[in-house]
């Protein structure tokens, strides 16, 4: 209990830099430490929430309630009720006023490798501040909706932070969505409120976002929507003002608007279980929802989870190359790092141009402590080959980061001993945008034995179970293999779907009664630590035996010519399932026959002989999201020879990819 205090004092401002007393510095810290997150967490986090302030602090007994199971009535969930705060105060004027004002708060890079900003905490607090005041002016209340459409620079996460600073709940859309998709979600929202930008360069590419907004705009006014303000920044290379269209009723100029506003703006203070954002997921499996997070609850679930599963102390410099159009640059690009008095690096481009050390040479420019990354830009680099690491000094490097999807075991060794030269712990988080943080992970701990393609162990009030498909019984082995699905609440934790209540139960809390239903798959080993095997709709049953396709994925990739596989099940009329797998190879390696049998005999193999794929597609590209995921219901109807019923593929990064699949199919 003594220890807890302690440690929740170390969170709070002052903290030295130098202090690097590791934080769970043995096997005994962490299983105490977690011990008590589940058998008392509402003492627990009540303890954590300490290193945060509270402008009126909440009960220490009696701020925390939860239902969980349908069966009981609604379900509903609280954290730190009675206390109120607020979060841009927490990651802005809280380590100004410790000293740390003229500390970099945002670190950024363009497209273009040499255009640079560096932005303080004093500079971003002023920024929030004005943009405060404008939506303040433009009748923004705390509670109403904001869309936010904006390229990775710095005034993105300041937009976030003042929707914070005055209660409004942000919405950011990935600035690659489409009108369609944008207005669908300005729509669903109720946002009057848009950001957007001119344009922004990706690659070589300009893309006219401004063109984009007012084209949802217009779609949204067509479903009742009407947006009353747009305020456009002026990105430069990209768009130039006079060539803008323009709606002089509606649309005001960033750089017009937003410096003649005041630079002092007080916090609006914020009940812990006021909403703070909504965050449509990618809808890499159907329409998507819109998640919602609440104020005390996530920032804590966040800011603790920085500090024990990426160690990150005040004066870090933390690169994470996630958009802040998902949860990942929402949790631990913006406000995670700012939590905890960190520098945030924030990439504008994309990390394979102009070349592939683009990212390497951030490291080393910027001296990045945590570098926070996704399985598929992983690939992509790693494709590139060694050269690109090894052209730049990485040895500030101590934590090297992943979330989103499996690691295969390849890419696991290359980030490990390539980026990391063997030194620092790769921690590869599962968690989900439903979670809010960080759900299971490695330890970037001395004594802790990561393991390669494994999510590692439960965080702090994480109580993870396996469930029967069958019977929906929990499974108590330790070694055991099942439904991943989560018990108890955690203050991170969704509270609801936007504008549907009954979905969220119906998708989250009726499949297993009494249970947070992840919708993936999990094994649990000897040592108990997990192992994700796929989201459950992703098993295959092929004659009985069940097996997840992750598993058939990463023993494809094992294979030194494949650079990606993506699995899927096909109905077969003998065997119930049969495996299908897309295969994309190496670039200078020739697909045929000799290719596909050298494949297959790696999986039998490796796995075994049911686990052979059926049918190898050559794929030169897969259909993912925007976010890197793979669109395995695309996959399904391509395989399947029903490509007329493709469904809603706006979310696709690269819609040219399914008509060269369909043309490949057979060959
Ligand atoms: P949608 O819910 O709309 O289909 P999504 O699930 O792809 O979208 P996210 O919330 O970003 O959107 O992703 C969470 C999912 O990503 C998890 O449920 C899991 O399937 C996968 N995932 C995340 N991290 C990991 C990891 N470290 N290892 C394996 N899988 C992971
Ligand atoms: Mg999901």
């Amino acid at each position: 209990m003594q220890r807890l205090e302690v440690l929740a004092r170390q969170l709070t401002a002052g903290a030295a830099v130098e202090d690097r007393t590791p934080l769970l510095a043995t096997k005994e810290d962490y299983n105490q430490m977690y011990q008590r997150s589940i058998q008392d967490p509402e003492g627990f986090w009540g303890e954590m929430a300490l290193g945060y302030h509270w402008e009126r602090k909440f009960p220490a007994r009696g701020h925390m309630a939860a239902n969980t199971d349908v069966r009981r009535g609604p379900v509903s969930i609280q954290f730190f009720a009675g206390g109120t705060t607020n979060l841009s105060y927490n990651c802005l004027d809280r380590w100004v006023a410790a000293g740390r004002g003229e500390q970099a708060a945002i670190i950024w890079e363009g497209n273009d490798e040499n255009e640079r900003r560096t932005v303080s905490y004093r500079e971003l607090l002023a920024e929030v501040n004005r943009l405060s005041n404008w939506l303040k002016s433009r009748g923004v209340k705390k509670g109403d909706a904001v869309t936010i459409y904006l390229p990775m620079v710095p005034e993105l996460p300041a937009a976030m932070l003042a929707c914070a600073r005055v209660g409004a709940v942000h919405s950011v859309v990935f600035a690659g969505f489409s009108a369609d998709s944008l207005a669908q979600r300005m729509v669903d929202c109720n946002a009057k409120v848009l950001l957007t930008a001119t344009g922004v360069m990706r690659g070589s590419k300009p893309v006219l976002l401004k063109t984009i907004a007012d084209d949802a705009v217009k779609l949204a006014a067509k479903a009742g929507q009407e947006t009353s303000s747009l305020l456009c920044l002026e990105v430069a290379n990209a768009l130039a003002a006079a060539d803008t269209p323009w709606n002089p009723v509606r649309d005001v100029w960033w750089h017009t608007a937003i410096p003649i506003q005041s630079a002092e703006c007080p916090p609006t203070w914020l009940e812990a279980e006021d909403r703070s954002f909504l965050l449509y997921t990618s809808g890499s499996t159907g329409k998507p929802k819109g998640v919602v997070h609440c104020t005390g609850g996530y920032m804590v679930g966040v800011g603790v989870s920085c500090r024990y599963l990426y160690d990150m102390r005040p004066g870090d410099v933390v690169f994470t190359t996630a958009d802040c159009g998902w949860i990942t640059g929402h949790s631990y690009l913006a406000y995670g790092p700012l939590l905890c008095g960190c520098s945030a690096v924030i990439m504008g481009g994309i990390p394979t141009h102009p070349d592939g050390g683009r990212a390497w040479r951030m490291v080393e420019r910027y001296k990045v402590r945590q570098f926070y990354t996704a399985p598929t830009l992983l690939r992509s680099l790693l494709q590139l080959g060694d050269a690109w690491p090894r052209q730049s000094d990485l040895s500030s490097l101590r934590v090297l980061a992943s979330a989103g999807e499996p690691m295969n075991e390849h890419a696991w060794h290359w980030f490990h001993e390539v980026v990391g030269g063997s030194r620092c712990p790769v921690v590869d988080t599962w968690w989900q945008t439903e979670t809010g943080n960080a759900m299971m992970s490695p330890l970037p701990c001395n004594w802790f034995l990561a393991k390669a393609g494994s999510a590692g162990v439960p965080f702090f009030g994480v109580c993870p179970v396996l469930l029967d498909p069958t019977t929906g019984n929990e499974i108590c082995a330790t070694e055991a293999e099942g439904v991943l699905a989560l018990r108890g609440v955690w203050p991170g934790m969704m509270r609801t779907l936007h504008g549907d209540h009954e979905r969220f139960e119906s998708v989250y809390f009726a499949p297993y009664k009494g249970y947070y239903f992840t919708g993936d798959g999990a094994r649990r080993d000897a040592d108990g630590h997990y192992w994700i095997t796929g989201r459950v709709d992703d098993v295959i049953n092929v004659s009985g035996h069940r097996i997840g396709t992750a598993e058939v994925e990463s023993s494809l990739t094992e294979h030194p010519d494949c650079a990606e596989a993506a699995v899927i099940g096909v109905d077969h009329a003998l065997k119930g399932q049969a495996i299908y797998a897309f295969v994309t190879l190496r670039g200078h390696v020739q697909a045929g026959d000799a290719m596909r049998k050298l494949l297959l005999d790696h999986v039998r193999k490796s796995i075994g002989p049911f686990a052979v794929p059926e049918v190898i597609h050559w794929a030169p590209g897969l259909p993912k999201t925007r976010s890197g995921k793979i669109m395995r219901r695309v996959l399904r109807k391509i395989a399947s020879g029903q490509e007329k019923e493709l469904g809603d593929i706006s979310t696709l990064a690269e819609p040219g990819v399914v008509e060269m699949l369909i043309k490949l199919r057979g060959k």
